[in-house]
């Protein structure tokens, strides 16, 4: 076999400590490419860029930076930058937990799974927001290790907890060492719900949405739980989110038909 082909990217931009991170787990487990977002892109979720140009520029051999999404990045990647489509996508390490309903609005997520949409394995990576990226090493060399000599092709969510915490003075890139991986489903994640409403200096209105998390009630089995109890959570996600049973709706269905919306066309 050729040596695998590894696409490392993130929401956070090109710059962000976490992607050095990322790019050195994988640095000698194949032939690597690192194809990044120039500015930060969290939250940016699946969104692709239809209607306006990209650019890239190649800032040091094998570092790509892009005017774009994370998804961009791995599109762009994956068909153009890599000389064949990578064997394994990984992307992160983003600076604070993607759990739960957090992997539909997390770029991070976005770009593994635009990975996973390009035939490859993907891995996304994030960690409790005070914990060095760095404790995803042997993490992610771990889980890509196994990905690569897997045929089941895999989309793999990890969260990390703040393991460094229990392990004063130790290098963040050894606290992980000998840890077992937890695998979970995605646990429920409320958020306050919350806008603000400010006044810019000329006077106008502007906006921030969106509050912090609030407890959940996290249930043994979940991500949210995993990593409440320090534990390195793996939750394997498909990508097809119809609901799993459909017989609720085909008998919700099943005696309607679409009405007229011409008078008396109400429907009975
Ligand atoms: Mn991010």
């Amino acid at each position: 076999m050729s040596r695998p082909l590894i696409l490392v990217t993130n929401d956070d931009g090109i710059l962000a400590p976490g992607l050095a991170a990322l790019a050195e787990a994988v640095q000698d487990l194949g032939e690597v490419l690192v194809c990044a977002p120039e500015t930060e892109r969290s939250g940016s979720s699946h969104a692709i860029t239809l209607h306006s140009h990209l650019r890239t520029d190649e800032i040091k051999p094998g570092w790509f930076r892009v005017n774009g999404t994370p998804v961009d990045c791995v599109y762009l990647g994956s068909l153009h930058l890599c000389a064949r489509r990578p064997d394994l996508v990984v992307s992160g390490v983003n600076p604070g937990f993607n759990l739960g309903s957090d992997v539909f609005y997390s770029g991070t997520v976005g770009g593994a799974a635009e990975g996973y949409i390009r035939g490859a394995s993907a891995i996304a990576v994030s960690v409790h927001a005070r914990e060095s990226p760095r404790v995803a090493i042997p993490i992610v060399r771990t889980l890509a290790k196994v990905l690569l000599a897997s045929s089941q092709r895999s989309l793999l969510n990890v969260n990390i907890p703040w393991l460094s915490r229990e392990a004063p003075g130790r290098a963040a890139d050894t606290v992980a060492e000998g840890l077992p991986l937890q695998v979970t489903r995605l646990g429920a994640r409320p958020y306050v719900e919350q806008v603000e409403r400010r006044q810019d200096p000329r006077g106008q209105a502007y906006f921030w949405i969106g509050g912090p998390p609030r407890d959940a009630g996290e249930k043994q089995g979940e991500d949210t739980w995993a990593v409440l109890h320090g534990q390195i959570s793996v939750t394997p996600l498909v990508l097809d989110i119809t609901a799993p049973d459909l017989s609720p709706w085909q008998s919700m269905l099943e005696h309607v038909s679409v009405a007229s919306t011409s008078a008396g066309g109400e429907p009975t």
